[in-house]
């Protein structure tokens, strides 16, 4: 057991947090929280915090922001992209889950909140480039069951961000409405919107977008430091840095706590960054493209995971894909084409 750490709070008196910790779970927490808190006071207009309420660029998700490795900017488009255009209505899943509830069918009626988790209905969103409004999403109904495993497919551009971006709150949709857990979320105010991505929903995306200064278990526990004052941290570290390490046990991590992201396989960042998803318990995961950087190997490992996780943890899994290899995999598919889903 090691000595207690110190944290100065904004040049007051120092104080010391809760119980020692084990050796390799040691973190500078005064580095950690200003390192957190920096990232996150620079996290203004136009960029927007994230799931965790790290910083994105709001549908922009596939250039990546946080120093990713260099071979992954430079991957070439034909291997991220679908070649030809894909269009699918429910896919029948090679391997049926074994649950109780019957899939649930995506209506082209507007949908009754109160039936699903999250529900979008007659969403439309449009771009505007110059002078030409371009619609990307033309009334799009969607309503996802709690505990289900969803995918969306679609080709490249269809709007499978946009969407995911619209059920996440990272942006707000033109028309139409979404609700989560019988409440709408497309109009709340941005406080707001930081507190239900920081508590209930959970995302990761393609690159990952882990804090390239972080260590892995700190970038797991950063949406805990955000949410919580300085002092409530401390007084919760060993529980807090317990979940961390159980949950990085969970996605197969623990040899790599104290590594930094660039020191990680592409499939080892994506797997920090599941588990960073997870660590405010959320109740949906939002998953952008998680495999689309991967090799098949790895694609299929992430796919696994994410997988077991919606079984034995219960969570609703929803992950946009351009893959139908992958998308069929899911215990329910839906596309999306031409601003619609079906
Ligand atoms: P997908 O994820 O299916 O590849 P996106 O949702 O990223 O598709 O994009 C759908 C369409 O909207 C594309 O034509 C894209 O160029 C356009 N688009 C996406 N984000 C923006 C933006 N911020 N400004 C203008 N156009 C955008
Ligand atoms: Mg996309």
């Amino acid at each position: 057991m090691g000595p207690h750490a110190i944290l100065r709070v904004r040049g007051g008196q120092p104080i010391s947090g809760g119980p020692s910790l084990e050796d390799d779970d040691r973190i500078d927490e005064e580095t950690f929280a200003t390192n957190v808190r920096d990232r996150i006071i620079h996290a203004g207009q136009p960029r927007v915090p994230a799931g965790p309420n790290l910083v994105l660029s709001p549908l922009q998700n596939e250039t990546p922001y946080v120093n990713p490795p260099e071979e992954e900017i430079a991957l070439p488009e034909a291997e991220r992209y679908e070649p030809t255009p894909v269009v699918v209505n429910e896919i029948p899943s090679p391997e049926p889950f074994q649950k109780e509830s019957a899939p649930v069918r995506t209506e082209s009626q507007p949908l009754d909140p109160d039936a699903f988790q999250m529900c979008a209905s007659g969403v439309t969103k449009s771009y505007v480039m110059g002078k030409v409004v371009v619609p990307v999403l033309k009334g799009v109904n969607l309503g996802i069951r709690e505990g289900e495993f969803l995918s969306i497919v679609g080709q490249s551009g269809s709007g499978k961000s946009t969407l995911l971006h619209l059920l996440g709150t990272l942006d707000a949709p033109d028309g139409g409405t979404i609700h989560f857990d019988g409440q709408r979320i497309d109009n709340i105010s941005s406080g707001q919107r930081d507190i239900l991505r920081n508590r209930f929903i959970g995302m990761i995306f393609q690159f990952y977008h882990l804090l390239p200064e972080l260590s892995v278990l700190e970038n797991v526990l950063s949406p805990l430091m955000i949410r919580d004052s300085a002092w409530n941290y401390l007084r919760n570290r060993s529980r807090y840095h317990q979940k961390g390490r159980e949950l990085l046990e969970a996605v197969g991590l623990t040899h790599r706590l104290k590594h930094k992201p660039n020191e990680l396989s592409g499939g080892e960042m994506q797997r920090a960054a599941i588990a960073r998803a997870l660590i405010s318990e959320p109740n949906i995961l939002l998953a952008d493209e998680p495999t689309g950087n991967l090799d098949a190997r790895t694609a299929r490992e992430i796919l696994d995971l994410l997988r077991e996780l919606n079984r034995q943890r219960n969570l609703t899994v929803v992950m946009v894909t351009h893959d139908l290899s992958i998308a069929r995999e899911a215990e329910r598919t839906v596309s999306i084409y031409d601003g619609r889903v079906d």
